[in-house]
């Protein structure tokens, strides 16, 4: 009876000084307009560039105006400067929950049969996961977590198998091979806790949308995500089926034992190429993997 004169005085004075207001959700074409073209005024950004550095510099500065704690974790590899920049909100609730996305472009587009030597532009292959973690961080309802969450921005994850000299030209150039996600794994070394579950999200921002459960990651974790993807309508992009066999920015968490999936869109046709490109995303995409991650976060 108490609980009940409260509650209906408190909904009394929020509504009388507007303070209940609607709960924001994820924009599709908001997170395309700002955060992927933002992204891609940059230019390339392949990691250990001034673009790569000013990516981050400008998700900071992102996560900030949505009031999420920042930290970053910077170190050499191969002799190239790497960042990480990782936001965090609610610590201290519950068991961590981490999602994930590479900010860094392939310094060379080798699939490209016409200009293999030039950089790719990571519209899908970078500005897409950045852009959806940009977007949960700016429309996440904080209040409903009931776990501490990382946006985890990876830096120099797509550089696997190029020579350290085709990465980063110069004097003191290092020509071994890079490997394949370079940040994730290590923020995965320097995890204070092990994570209650991790989802990395790379490529998903394709106009012609499909997502398949991908060969390594989390079976439940998985099944839970799509059949929140179909309870929303996105059943003809979100299939239920087995596809690719990825290694990506979850393996490094797979390795630790750490519950993790990676959401990714491998029918790309202009994976690794210079076509990798605005105009071959739609905010519609991003809103549809931004709202499975949104339901999915805020009912844990
Ligand atoms: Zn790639």
């Amino acid at each position: 009876m108490r609980m009940a004169a409260l509650a209906f005085f408190l909904t009394l004075i929020y509504s009388l000084t507007g303070c209940a207001s609607a709960p924001l959700r994820f924009d599709g074409t908001h997170a395309y307009q700002k955060y992927v073209l933002d992204q891609m005024d940059l230019g390339a950004r392949p990691a250990g560039s001034a673009a790569d550095r000013a990516t981050g510099d400008y998700i900071i500065a992102q996560l900030n105006a949505s009031k999420w704690n920042v930290t970053t974790q910077e170190f050499t590899y191969h002799g190239v400067a790497v960042r990480n920049v990782i936001g965090k909100i609610a610590e201290g609730r519950g068991p961590i929950i981490i999602l994930g996305a590479h900010y860094d472009t392939r310094a060379r587009a080798d699939q490209d049969k016409t200009h293999p030597d030039q950089p790719v532009p990571g519209a899908d292959d970078g500005a897409s996961g950045v852009a959806v973690l940009l977007e949960l961080a700016r429309t996440l309802d904080v209040s409903k977590l009931k776990n501490e969450v990382w946006l985890a921005f990876f830096d120099a994850e797509d550089d696997g198998e190029l020579s350290g000299c085709i990465v980063a030209p110069g004097p003191a150039c290092d020509s071994a091979s890079w490997q394949w996600s370079v940040g994730a794994t290590y923020v995965a070394e320097h995890l204070p806790t092990k994570p209650t579950a991790v989802i990395v999200v790379d490529m998903i921002g394709y106009t012609d949308q499909k997502i398949y459960y991908e060969q390594n990651s989390d079976a439940a974790l998985q099944q839970q995500l799509w059949s929140i993807a179909a309870q929303l309508g996105y059943a003809a992009q979100f299939i239920p089926q087995y596809k690719w066999s990825m290694e990506d920015d979850h393996t490094p968490f797979l390795q630790r034992g750490i519950r993790a999936v990676d959401m990714i869109d491998f029918d790309y046709p202009y994976w690794h190429t210079i076509q990798d490109t605005a105009d071959k995303l739609s905010g519609a995409s991003l809103e549809r993997v931004g709202r499975v991650l949104q339901t999915w976060l805020e009912s844990q």
